[in-house]
């Protein structure tokens, strides 16, 4: 089963993809993660990504089928978080399945205002080193302003700061509406209401995807 998780900044959708491919055993494949490793080698996307606008679709696509063909051969059971965020995307992304003899089984779209969107941010922290992210409201560290994991400092992303929320929150809602239609027209959406506490949304989820596995095994 292969899953797309849609969501504005802060709409909670790593915190909810962590979630889920525990719960799923699924493979996590974070665009986002992706975008920013390719930052650390790369100036032009560095500017990209920590000004909060968008790597090109199509070079953004080439990124992922070469992450994929590297990364995860088999090409099942993953989730696809932050990608694909155009109808483009979304059409060589399920050709690229479709010739491989796969497919994308259900699309799930995590929404929340912009307002709850750039408040949750000011309060989310990323540790330096190994990249866990923290919120000093609903998922803080033991030790504040230190990673639980690595003991590193806590950092704020670049992306985080709200000027930078602002314009990917426009960004995201600009080009993804097109393919939340699209999406919707073919009848795999699904749409959360991600302004609720961590534990309702991830049951919705959870009954979301338990009932698409159902049918996928039919
Ligand atoms: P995210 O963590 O999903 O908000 O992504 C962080 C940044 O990575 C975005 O602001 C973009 O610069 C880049 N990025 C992630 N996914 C995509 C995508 N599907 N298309 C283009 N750029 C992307």
């Amino acid at each position: 089963m292969n899953i797309v998780l849609l969501g504005s900044p802060a709409s909670g959708k790593g915190t909810q993809a962590e979630i889920l491919c525990q719960k799923f055993d699924l493979f996590h494949l974070s665009t986002g993660d992706v975008a920013r490793n390719l930052a650390e080698t790369d100036p032009r996307i560095k500017e990209i990504v920590t000004s909060g606008k968008l790597i090109p679709p199509e070079e953004m696509t080439m990124h992922v089928l070469d992450f994929l063909e590297k990364q995860k051969t088999d090409l099942k059971d993953i989730l696809f978080e932050g990608f694909p965020r155009f109808v483009s995307q979304y059409e060589a992304l399920d050709n690229f399945l479709k010739s491989k003899g796969d497919d994308l089984d259900i699309v799930i779209s995590l929404e929340v205002p912009m307002e709850v969107a750039v408040k949750r941010i000011s309060s989310r922290w990323m540790c330096s080193k190994c990249g866990e992210i923290y919120n000093t409201e609903t998922k803080p560290s033991e030790k504040s302003g230190i990673c639980d994991k690595c003991g590193s400092p806590l950092i704020q992303r670049e992306d985080d700061k709200p000027d930078s929320v602002k314009t990917r929150f426009d960004y995201y809602v600009k080009n993804t509406k097109e393919l939340i239609d699209y999406v919707d027209g073919k009848g795999k959406l699904t749409r959360v209401n991600g302004d609720r506490s961590i534990d309702e949304i991830a049951k919705d989820l959870e009954n979301i995807v338990r009932e698409a596995s159902k049918n996928d095994h039919n």
